[in-house]
């Protein structure tokens, strides 16, 4: 089926047999559990709202492989302009869920495989690039949620895969058939892994001959045999418990990571998109990451929309609209979440077709992108916190507000304007208490920083593609120096 509805998926999900771990316990029924169904419904609005009319031109397209339409997080972009709509496409689904929603890893990794196979086939005649595209065709036939996972524990930083005391830091091969491969290991932070069907692994660094075991790619089921998933504590995480839709701040949508060990879990021949070929570890690492890092001028500008809305609220139900420093705070909030989004349609539409046939960002403006992003969610968020004020941290729960003792209170003391209810007032405080502190702070503020790469992985990419040396002869030139 090449459109799924958000019940379809929600359902596709249930059938799954995913062995999760949360709070030490075994969780049964995921889908209906109160901690992790929020981001499950994160990742059901990108099959939502590719069932809308007003939507349709964003979220989905026709498929290169399959002909069909499909949802564009299944895509393997053909043009910049695909690539500049998959931006908005992830701006408008911060915007609705505010939120990790989770789809886009699964997406950057498509369209990192699709033109490294092709290369790896290339220099030494294998077969990765048709497996991928075999599998590329079994996902958009099936509109599949796909986690993209990179990240390996790594150990000792200042020591490569295999020379780590314990070999399994970094994923590897333990084991190879004739019919295909057995591998060990882990991969941490995995967005929305437990809200997808699948996982497409792949090294996280540039490997060097003695690493091969560690040049591993491939794609299982997130319920094979050997998969297990330890869902990461977010802070609030267990607010949702309470019962209180207004505590939470957002109730409806959030994000999730998990640490995912792969306990010996055999791969198929046909689903191996690099086995052994350590020279082009890299090159996938790269650009699964240029991607990603592209899709952050997207998503976190969509966030930070819905952010700067509270804010702007926030003044509103104080009478704080109209003070000169509100105003221009509201400014610099929009200045700094459009820059953003500046370089994510930047690096979009100076994208180039790659030697497979796909589109690829422009790197160093890729890098650009989430570089800023390291930083302006972090001022964006200051900003709220000073327009929301101290009441944010430190207002009494939804329990106290419906006290018959203490409620009363509550109303007569937190009255901002007149004509805002306490309760509204209370339900903005608490979606930037949940954007800047709490569950989604995750995905907007340390994910702004870690996410896709920490600071320091864009800066050495900045220093690789940033022509200093051209530089420097434009100077020459313009100073008459001839050497
Ligand atoms: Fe998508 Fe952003 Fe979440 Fe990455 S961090 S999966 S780009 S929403
Ligand atoms: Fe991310």
């Amino acid at each position: 089926m090449a459109l799924m509805t958000g019940e379809q998926f929600i359902e596709s999900i249930r059938k799954m047999n995913m062995q999760i771990y949360m709070f030490g316990e075994k969780v049964e029924n995921p889908v209906d559990n109160p901690i992790l169904r929020p981001s499950l419904n994160s990742v059901r609005a990108t099959y939502d709202l590719a069932q809308m009319p007003e939507y349709e031109d964003l979220m989905t397209v026709k498929s290169s492989i399959t002909g069909e339409k499909i949802n564009r997080f299944c895509h393997i972009h053909q043009s910049t302009e695909d690539l500049i709509k998959k931006v908005k496409m992830q701006r408008l689904l911060g915007q609705k869920t505010a939120s990790c929603f989770q789809r886009c890893v699964g997406m950057d990794a498509f369209n990192a495989e699709f033109s490294t196979t092709y290369e790896i086939d290339k220099a030494h005649g294998t077969k990765y690039h048709e497996n991928f595209v075999n599998y590329m065709r079994f996902v958009q036939e099936n509109d599949m949620t796909v986690d993209g996972a990179m990240t390996d524990p790594k150990g000792d930083r200042a020591l490569s895969p295999s020379k780590q005391a314990d070999p399994d830091l970094y994923l590897r091969v333990v084991e190879r058939r004739p019919d295909g491969v057995v591998v060990r290991g882990a991969k941490a932070h995995q967005t929305g892994i437990c809200n997808s069907q699948e996982v497409i692994v792949m090294p996280t660094i540039a490997l060097s001959p003695e690493d091969k075991d560690y040049a591993i790619s491939f794609a299982v089921p997130v319920d094979a045999e050997g998969i297990l998933m330890i869902i990461g504590r977010q802070s609030c995480d267990t607010r949702k418990l309470e019962g209180s839709q207004l505590d939470v701040g957002n109730s409806q949508y959030g994000g999730v990571e998990a640490l995912v060990v792969f306990n010996d879990v055999f791969v198929p021949n046909d689903r191996i998109f690099l086995n052994g070929e350590t020279e082009f570890a890299g090159m996938l690492v790269e650009r699964f990451a240029g991607y990603h890092r592209q899709s952050y001028g997207g998503c976190k500008v969509g966030v930070g929309d819905v952010l700067i809305g509270a804010a702007a609220l926030a003044a509103d139900y104080n009478g704080a609209q109209k003070a000169s420093h509100v105003k221009d705070k509201l400014i610099e909030m929009t200045h700094l979440n459009e820059t953003l989004y500046s370089s994510g349609i930047a690096c979009s539409a100076e994208g180039s077709k790659t030697e497979s046939g796909n589109y690829i960002i422009d790197l160093l403006l890729a890098n650009v992108c989430k570089q800023n992003v390291t930083r302006f969610p972090y001022e964006i968020a200051r900003l709220a916190e000073d327009i929301a004020g101290g009441l944010m941290v430190t207002a009494p729960s939804e329990k106290d507000l419906k006290d018959p003792v203490v409620g009363p209170y509550v109303e007569k003391y937190l009255k901002g304007v007149n004509a805002v209810s306490v309760e509204n007032r209370l339900r903005i405080l608490r979606l930037i208490e949940n954007l800047t502190l709490g569950t989604a702070a995750v995905g907007y503020r340390t994910e702004s920083m870690h996410g896709a790469g920490s600071p320091q992985a864009q800066r050495i990419m900045i220093a690789r593609q940033g022509n200093i040396n051209g530089k420097k002869e434009l100077a020459k030139a313009i100073a008459q120096i001839t050497e």
